[in-house]
């Protein structure tokens, strides 16, 4: 897309499932997520879930199919990815994760070595029948490892423990999953610089094919106006705001940078390069999934709180479960499926370039230079104080420090 081009939509690559299941509510968590009975028991609230979900992916497939075609036409090719994220999708029997994929199958279309991900916590009621969800045709598990230090998870609120981890990774190797990704947390209350080289350490010595490591981050999404009828969050329990409040008081940006550039230094130096700012990862292990995000290429969504992205505008689902189900599923059985409540923003074409530059730097490939023509003065900023440099192929991306001050060079590009 050049400026000025109207931004057409297209059918979707990848596809996001969101399964809003935990056993318990981590104090940090923002995720659209239902824990405790509502998760796990007699009264968990999986089934309905599961007919919910199905329904949903009937109704936007339809919408897919009177749009571009059914899949494998030529304007609708079947899907590079698939992510199960939550909540605890490794919650899921295996049976209804087949059952989910061969819908996605029928549906959508899976083109041939799909990447199939699924998010999973590590304790041992958490990462559900490994064996069975790589049958069911999982490749690639992103374990929620985030430390790899004791008093660290429970200062986070985190049912597993350490050795707990190195069983996923086992499991998920015994089961046949092709690619196996560990993700981190940094600047979390208790953690020093050298409890965080442990947890590096750790996490290295586990042969991982792909790490992330995201600073803690401690926002309210009641403030940001994210929480209503249409908002994508829920509001953050009481106990949960108290327990942020106390968090961020013990956070320091400084201590922050040196984790980021410890991490940095460690994983380039154990064969895993960085690919995004976030995210590092052995040859061929990057997340092709979350590369369609980045990439700004087309995404749907199923599941509370679930974001789409057609090209041309983003829509989500409206985060409450219950909004969700009662428009997937009757009660009665007499009243046919409606799309969920949401929102959506259609995108101009300056938004949708300036978000291309945003998302294009997160990446280790940068922008092409002639992409940042149109924000020449941020750019010059960035090169005179060392955020930006040359990359191969007439590109720029961000050096070590600007990934570190990127938020300062965004806030420009804006
Ligand atoms: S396990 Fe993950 S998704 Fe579940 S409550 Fe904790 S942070 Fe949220």
């Amino acid at each position: 897309m050049t400026t000025g081009d109207a931004p057409a939509p297209a059918a979707p690559v990848a596809l996001y499932v969101h399964v809003p299941f935990c056993r318990s509510l981590c104090p940090y968590c923002d995720f659209v997520v239902v824990a405790g009975a509502a998760a796990v028991g007699p009264r968990s609230r999986v089934s309905s879930y599961l007919r919910a979900v199905a329904a949903e992916l009937d109704l936007r497939a339809d919408a897919l199919d009177t749009a571009f075609g059914g899949p494998g036409s030529d304007a609708r090719p079947a899907l590079e990815t698939v992510y199960v994220g939550g909540g605890t999708p490794s919650l899921l029997p295996a049976g209804a994760m087949a059952a989910l994929l061969d819908q996605i199958r029928a549906r959508f279309g899976l083109a041939p070595g799909a990447e199939v991900t699924l998010e999973a916590n590590p304790g041992p009621d958490d990462r559900g029948d490994l064996a069975g969800l790589a049958r069911a045709g999982i490749t690639r598990i992103s374990i929620g490892a985030q430390s790899l230090q004791p008093a660290e998870l429970r200062a986070l609120g985190r049912r597993h423990r350490p050795a707990d981890v190195a069983d996923a990774v086992a499991g998920a190797r015994e089961a046949g999953i092709a690619s196996v990704s560990i993700d981190l947390l940094y600047d979390v209350p208790g953690q020093t610089l050298a409890s965080w080289t442990e947890t590096l350490e750790a996490a290295l010595a586990l042969g991982p094919d792909h790490v992330s490591a995201y600073a803690l981050t401690l926002d309210d999404p009641e403030a940001e106006g994210l929480t209503g009828p249409s908002g994508d969050h829920l509001p953050t329990p009481p106990g949960a705001r108290r327990w942020r409040e106390a968090a961020r008081a013990a956070q320091d940006e400084d201590r922050a940078a040196g984790a980021y550039g410890l991490a940095d230094a460690m994983l380039e130096a154990s064969g895993y390069p960085w690919y995004e700012l976030s995210n590092w990862a052995r040859p061929g292990h990057q997340s092709r999934h979350n590369l369609v995000y980045w990439e700004r290429r087309p995404y749907a969504a199923v599941g509370p709180g679930a974001h789409s992205f057609d090209g041309a505008m983003r829509q989500w689902n409206a985060a409450p479960l219950d909004a969700w189900m009662a428009a997937l599923v009757s009660a009665s059985g007499g009243i046919a499926p409606t799309m969920p409540p949401g929102g959506a923003e259609s995108l101009d074409a300056a938004t949708a370039e300036t978000e291309a530059l945003f998302l294009g730097l997160r990446l280790a490939r940068g922008v092409p230079r002639n992409a940042v023509l149109s924000r020449i003065d941020a750019f010059a900023w960035a090169a005179e104080h060392g955020l930006i440099e040359d990359g191969p192929g007439e590109r720029v991306r961000l050096t070590l420090r600007g990934r570190l001050l990127s938020n300062e060079l965004f806030a420009r590009i804006v």
